[in-house]
């Protein structure tokens, strides 16, 4: 993590930026150690308790969280957690987003269930803090920002999941600049918990005489609790929790139904203006999608560890083309184990540091000094988080899944916990927009929109490192040039393609929208494994660093240039030829 922080996405540069002067070397390496220890300490050995037991019980209208969770969840505000990146002028310590982010991820491989709830909040402070009256900030957000108070996203209905634009949530203005919310929401996390006395939902619904679609939607806030002049919590709201989900994974998380408006209507202030609330929601959405991409980093890199242990200790079989005697052998000596493993590990690393390098590219977008740097980070951002959200999700199934396979028969009984790890990853690639969504708006808005001019940037980027690989004189990195260069190739002509298709071939565009984000995926874990090579081959040839880990950089940039980069060319194949075999059979001969 720490070479990812200060090596690929540059930690100093940010610590510079203006605004981030408490992000001094000593803090952010007191910092990252006291994560470690609390992740470790109090949220890793909750993980199998909150899977086993559950937030299922609802009572009173009350979930109860499985025990020691909301302990747990005191510590954590009390440590000040909750407010590390947010504003100073509500209580947090305003840190760079790339800090958080490490420490983010230390939280959802430790006990993703728990972090939930804070992931949350975070993202309905952001949306308050960017879009909200001063007052409703002023009301809100001390309290969300220490943690007291915890915040959901209110987004989904029976009828509206992926697409919001059927969102039927009423909310009828009072005439006193409050509404009354009636409706129902399903499927929110921690919309009812025991954690905190107060819960501030963010929730879509729709005035009386706003047009049809997303352009009619405005975003409310509606506390549990509504609350006094001076701050002290008044009357029960009219929302209430109706019922609990069970579900495959994240146990610990409670999923609720909420009933909004069953006596009379809910209270709730408007954020920004009527009809908006779709880009206020956003806001808080692009945080909470690269969230989420960042718990499938989290979640992999744990069951990799995980694996990895398993491997060392398991002794099975004789290791074919090793001289190491008539004996049984851990199963870390046979091919096939290393395979799985250098697959996961390979997976792992080039995730975390296209996440890393994302948020890096967030904190330059809000505090650069300069106008135009602000707008291409931007840019860049905006690009990336489809990627981050859909790719690092996805592949989190499959080093979830290749867990599993390392551990054999073992993997599939609980006791391991790499089960668990699979089922809690599961949801990763539906919630916060599933991965078609994803790829829809990477080909559309991402890329389609501006005819691919961000994509080709981000191409070009990567053909410059492609090209310092292959003009290295080590000739691994020059392999791994060649391999990045043959990548983003096919990466450069399917954008191309997608910008022709979009308008003229609909169908059989948004066909390879999926293979579309895939393949970005591939190609941008292989540009930061370049640069990461790059990086290490220069600690060695100077004689800095570590040269065990500096080496191992370069072996698993390898491997993901030998081994996984090269399905780069048959996506792109997929991408510009498969569309009409997936829609050549009719609906109904299914
Ligand atoms: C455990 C859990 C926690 C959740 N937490 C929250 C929360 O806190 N707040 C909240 O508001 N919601 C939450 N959700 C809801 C979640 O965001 C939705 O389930 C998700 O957005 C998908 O919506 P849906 O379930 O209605 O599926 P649908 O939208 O019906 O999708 C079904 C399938 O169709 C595909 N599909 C749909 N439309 C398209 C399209 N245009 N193009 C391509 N494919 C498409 C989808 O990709 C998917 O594969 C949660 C869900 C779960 C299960």
């Amino acid at each position: 993590m720490r070479f990812v922080l200060t090596e690929l996405a540059g930690l100093d540069q940010v610590a510079q930026l203006p605004g981030f002067d408490e992000a001094t070397p000593d803090v952010v390496a007191a910092i990252l150690e006291e994560a470690a220890k609390f992740a470790a300490t109090v949220m890793s050995p909750l993980n199998v308790v909150g899977d086993r037991e559950g937030a299922k019980r609802l009572e009173d209208g009350t979930v109860r969280t499985p025990p020691g969770f909301k302990d747990a969840y005191r510590q954590f505000c009390d440590n000040g957690w909750n407010g590390l990146t947010k504003s100073t002028e509500y209580g947090g310590q305003g840190l760079p987003i790339l800090l958080g982010t490490a420490v983010e991820e230390m939280w959802h491989a430790s006990n993703l269930a728990f972090n939930l709830c804070a992931m949350l909040t975070q993202g309905a402070i952001e949306s308050i803090e960017l879009a909200g009256t001063s007052s409703l900030k002023d009301k809100f957000l001390p309290k969300m920002v220490a943690g007291a108070w915890s915040g959901t996203m209110n987004l989904t209905e029976p009828q509206a999941g992926s697409d919001l634009a059927a969102v039927r949530t009423k909310a009828i203005p009072q005439g006193d600049g409050t509404y009354k919310l009636q409706g129902q929401k399903i499927f929110i996390t921690y919309g009812e918990q025991d954690y905190t006395e107060n819960i501030i939902h963010l929730v879509l619904a729709r005035t009386p005489d706003a047009p049809e679609g997303v352009k009619g939607i405005s975003l409310f806030v509606v506390p549990k609790f509504l609350v006094n002049a001076d701050g002290s919590l008044g009357a029960r709201n009219d929302v209430l929790c109706t019922s609990i989900e069970h579900k495959l994974g994240i146990h610990a998380s409670p999923t609720a139904v909420l009933v909004y408006g069953d006596h009379g209507g809910a209270v709730g202030y408007l954020v920004g203006e009527e009809n908006h609330g779709l880009e206020y929601m956003f806001i808080m959405m692009n945080l909470a999608r690269f969230s989420v991409g960042l718990e499938g980093v989290g979640i992999a890199e744990r069951a990799y560890q995980r694996a990895v242990a398993y491997a060392r200790d398991r002794v099975q079989g004789k290791v074919v083309g090793m001289d190491k005697g008539a004996k049984a052998t851990p199963i870390i000596e046979h091919p096939d184990i290393r395979r799985m493993l250098m697959t996961m590990r390979a997976n792992v690393e080039a995730m975390r540091a296209v996440a890393y390098v994302t948020a890096a590219a967030m904190d330059n977008a809000s505090h650069h000094p300069d106008p135009a740097a602000r707008k291409r980070h931007h840019a860049f951002v905006d690009f990336m988080i489809p990627i981050v959200k859909g790719c690092s999700t996805e592949t989190a199934q499959q080093v979830a899944s290749l867990g599993i396979q390392v551990h054999g028969g073992m993997g599939f009984i609980e006791e391991t916990g790499a089960a668990q790890h699979y089922r809690d990853a599961r949801i990763i690639t539906i919630y916060e927009g599933t991965t078609g969504i994803q790829a829809n708006d990477l080909i559309g808005r991402k890329t389609a929109r501006d005819a691919g001019a961000v994509a080709k940037s981000v191409a070009s980027e990567i053909e410059k490192v492609a090209k310092d690989l292959s003009n290295h004189a080590d000739a691994s990195l020059k392999v791994i040039g060649a391999r990045l260069q043959e990548a983003v190739a096919a990466a450069r002509s399917t954008v191309d393609w997608v910008v022709l298709s979009f308008g003229a071939n609909t169908r059989a565009a948004h066909a390879g929208a999926v293979p579309y984000l895939e393949l970005w995926g591939l190609v941008t874990g292989g540009w930061q494994l370049g640069r990461a090579a790059l990086i290490a081959a220069k600690h060695l040839h100077d004689g800095t660093g570590d040269a065990r880990f500096m080496k191992a950089k370069i072996q698993t940039a390898r491997y993901y240039a030998d081994c996984l980069l090269p399905h780069a060319t048959s996506l792109a194949r997929t991408i510009t030829e498969g569309g009409d075999s997936v829609l050549a059979v009719a609906a109904d001969q299914f």
